[in-house]
């Protein structure tokens, strides 16, 4: 894998093997010390144009667990504010040489253009509504771990599927684990073109007590222009999630930040159905066994220079997948 920019380029094989790799890594989320020599001598640069909390944390995780080095780069506060375009910004820092570039953008498209510019493996951690191919891998893991197998689950995505990029690469990666996607919310919310993705659409939550998952979406306001509900009082009556609606049966997810009071209620958030912590547990894993595969494949100009002859754990940087050490070999630190 070179770059990863959306799910569509991960057939069933690929998101299974990136799964079975961020399992391998779970222990090390257990060791006293958190580090594997993976990545040694990698450098990771994680370039956010939008705010985060779990995306970034977790990626600048995953690539410490990893023993890469790390810088991080926010637009705020960098020149950016200055008025310096992507394209300058990304040939600015691609000077470093960084072996991956994470990025996040409002741009649709964004990572994609990037690798134009950049021999960097190059990482989507959201292009404004496009996609978030990261945030999926984990749903699929967390899913995973749970159930065992996602053949067959009826899961509901409730909420502003409009706006948002994760329900894009959420359903395709669902479905691509033999999964059902019914979507629903407002018509405002939930166009009706999205049928062509292979979901059922629905206005209603009429029908939700037969999901095996119910997965909720914020209200993307930061990426509206208009109202799209007359109210969020309204849209909580009809839409919200609370214990009323919440099977005994079913599992909740979100991709957080939730807002508490609107698309969930509280107590459902915290109660013994969510799997809410469990992704962002996920997402260290899942981001770890990410950077491992778009590097393990990198060689050429921008590998690292030989580990020491007395390192037997790191990977050998130039010669593809086949030179880096066995998982079990990457996990003595
Ligand atoms: N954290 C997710 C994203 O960046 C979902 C959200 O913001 O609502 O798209």
């Amino acid at each position: 894998m070179r770059h990863l920019l959306s799910i569509d380029d991960l057939d069933r094989a690929a998101i299974e093997q990136l799964c079975d790799r961020a399992e391998s890594f779970a222990e090390v989320a257990d060791r006293p010390i958190k580090k594997v020599p993976a990545l040694r001598g990698r450098t990771v640069l994680n370039l956010f144009y939008e705010s985060s909390t779990r995306t970034r944390s977790s990626f600048e995780l995953a690539a410490k667990r990893l023993s890469a080095d790390v810088v991080n780069f926010a637009a705020s506060g960098s020149s950016v504010e200055k008025g310096e375009s992507l394209r300058d910004t990304v040939q600015t820092l691609a000077a470093h040489r960084p072996h991956a570039i994470v990025i996040r953008t409002p741009w649709a498209g964004a990572s994609k253009l990037i690798t134009r510019w950049t021999d960097a493996a190059i990482v989507n951690a959201g292009d404004g509504q496009n996609e978030h191919p990261t945030q999926a891998l984990l749903d699929v893991y967390t899913l995973r771990a749970r159930l065992g197998s996602l053949d067959g689950l009826n899961v509901w995505i409730v909420g502003d599927v409009r706006h948002s990029r994760v329900a894009r690469s959420l359903v395709l990666a669902l479905q691509t684990m033999g999964a059902t996607v019914t979507l629903s919310g407002p018509p405002t919310l939930v166009p009706q073109e999205l049928a062509v993705l292979g979901c059922q659409v629905r206005y209603t939550l009429d029908g939700l007590a037969d999901a095996d998952v119910v997965y909720t979406l914020r209200m993307q306001h930061e990426r509206m222009q208009q109202a799209y509900v007359p109210s969020l009082r309204e849209y909580a009556a009809t839409y919200q999630i609370d214990a009323r609606r919440l099977g005994r049966h079913q599992l909740l997810m979100h991709p957080g930040p939730v807002n508490r009071g609107v698309e969930l209620a509280g107590d459902v958030v915290d109660g013994p159905q969510s799997l809410i912590l469990d992704q962002v547990r996920a997402g260290v894993l899942v981001r770890m066994a990410v950077l491992y595969e778009v590097l393990a494949s990198r060689g050429g100009p921008t590998a690292a220079p030989d580990p020491p002859a007395e390192s037997s754990s790191g990977p050998a940087p130039s010669g593809g997948s086949d030179s880096f050490a066995p998982t079990s070999e990457l996990h003595s630190a």
